[in-house]
């Protein structure tokens, strides 16, 4: 987090285009009294506002910066600078371009979280470049510090049991005792059944929950064997959330040109099943991806996964259905963990530390700031059951047999 300074004008894939603005209304209500003719004037032309549906089914007016020419913002100079800024001040921002990449929690008006989002190249190449593991620190933070940001979920209350098993989760997947792949299944094992350890003694069932984990960190297995029963299964998984990726006429052409790739490398055509000549191409090439790529880059994915989890993954009073920023987590993973295999076998070799970043960058840009595509994806896999319990069985499935 201290260490972020956004490269501007040198950014290769700037958050000033290609996607909705969101601008705050007290931000609305500061850009109609500016006293820059220029500006005032370019803002009552660029700033739209639109009704968008509440996740609780109302809707809510909500204020967007209209995008130019090739999707980008109109405050955007040639020169790759904002225009805003420019002309007045950092604090003139809106929250939201303000605080990106920054995502920030604010707890119980006492406790914050600060995290950075690996859509942005800069974020992505701090988190995702170095071979540490993740770390976190605490300090006091001036309350003045977060002023005119952009906090995310605000007003909710973080449930007690929250902290400690994100904690015991982010515990899990740095562990160095097993593969990553076995990490992640024990992870996803330990976060479905830790959401049986509320009420009664709750603290005690989690203590022991994290006991027993402890102890499996501790039992050693044979990678290969990992994944190998099922991929039939899952490659039918990949297709079906690619295809519907696909299906977005606005996706940015970078990622179209991903996952287009991936299906045609592996001869698959859209809207048919997967054929034998498919899965023993893809089998293949995840073999050479167990063999060569994991090696190289076990601990650039596990600092995806804890950042995933340190920034997406919360339980709150208001919130029942926290499952399903899991199980978006898993998703997400997988369709990373695909390409990295298709990119992989489209080199013929193992891809350098920028291209393997690029790629994680694009994808959570095209696919997880996506709320739409990851709902649709949830309802197509929930259709007529239990959404929770799908979304469990999927979440195993996909990572283990
Ligand atoms: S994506 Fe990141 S580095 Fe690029 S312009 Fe935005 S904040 Fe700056």
């Amino acid at each position: 987090m201290d260490d972020f300074i956004c490269t501007g004008s040198l950014c290769p894939d700037t958050c000033c285009q290609g996607w909705e603005i969101v601008i705050d209304e007290a931000t609305c209500e500061r850009y109609a009294k500016m006293p820059d003719g220029e500006v005032r004037d370019l803002l009552s032309r660029a700033i739209v506002h639109r009704q968008e549906e509440q996740a609780d089914g109302s809707s809510a007016e909500i204020a967007c910066i209209r995008m130019g020419k090739g999707q980008r913002c109109l405050f955007l100079r040639n020169d790759g600078w904002c225009l805003i800024q420019r002309k007045t001040t950092e604090t003139n921002l809106s929250e939201t371009c303000r605080t990106y990449p920054r995502v920030i929690y604010c707890w119980n008006e006492s406790y914050a979280e600060r995290a950075l989002c690996v859509s942005c190249p800069e974020a992505a190449r701090l988190i995702l470049g170095t071979d540490e593991p993740l770390r976190f620190h605490t300090k006091q933070l001036p309350e003045a510090e977060l002023a005119g940001l952009r906090i995310t979920d605000e007003g909710e209350h973080l449930r007690a049991d929250c902290l400690p098993l994100r904690r015991f989760i982010v515990h899990i997947l740095q562990s160095d005792t097993q593969p990553l792949a076995r990490r992640l299944q024990l992870a996803d094992e330990f976060f479905w059944a830790a959401t049986d350890c509320s009420g009664h003694h709750a603290d005690k069932k989690q203590q022991d929950l994290q006991a027993a984990f402890e102890a499996q960190l501790a039992v050693e297995v044979d990678p290969p064997a990992l994944l190998k029963n099922n991929d039939a299964w899952r490659l039918a998984q990949l297709q079906q959330l690619l295809e519907l990726r696909l299906k977005n006429p606005e996706l940015r052409p970078d990622f179209r040109w991903r996952a287009e790739g991936a299906l045609k490398g592996w001869g698959m055509t859209v809207g048919e099943a997967v054929s034998a000549d498919s899965l023993a191409r893809y089998e293949e090439d995840q073999s050479v991806y167990q063999l060569f790529f994991l090696p190289e880059y076990q601990q650039l994915l596990e600092n995806y996964l804890v950042n995933a989890v340190f920034k997406n993954l919360f339980m709150t009073e208001e919130q029942p259905d926290y499952y399903r920023e899991w199980f978006r987590l898993v998703l997400q993973f997988s369709l990373v963990r695909c390409l990295l295999i298709a990119q992989l076998a489209a080199r013929q070799d193992v891809p350098d530390r920028e291209s393997v970043i690029e790629l994680i960058q694009q994808t959570t840009r095209a696919i997880g700031h996506d709320a739409l595509y990851l709902d649709q994806a949830a309802a197509s896999l929930t259709v007529g059951q239990d959404a929770a319990q799908a979304l469990q069985a999927f979440c195993q499935r996909i990572l283990k047999g």
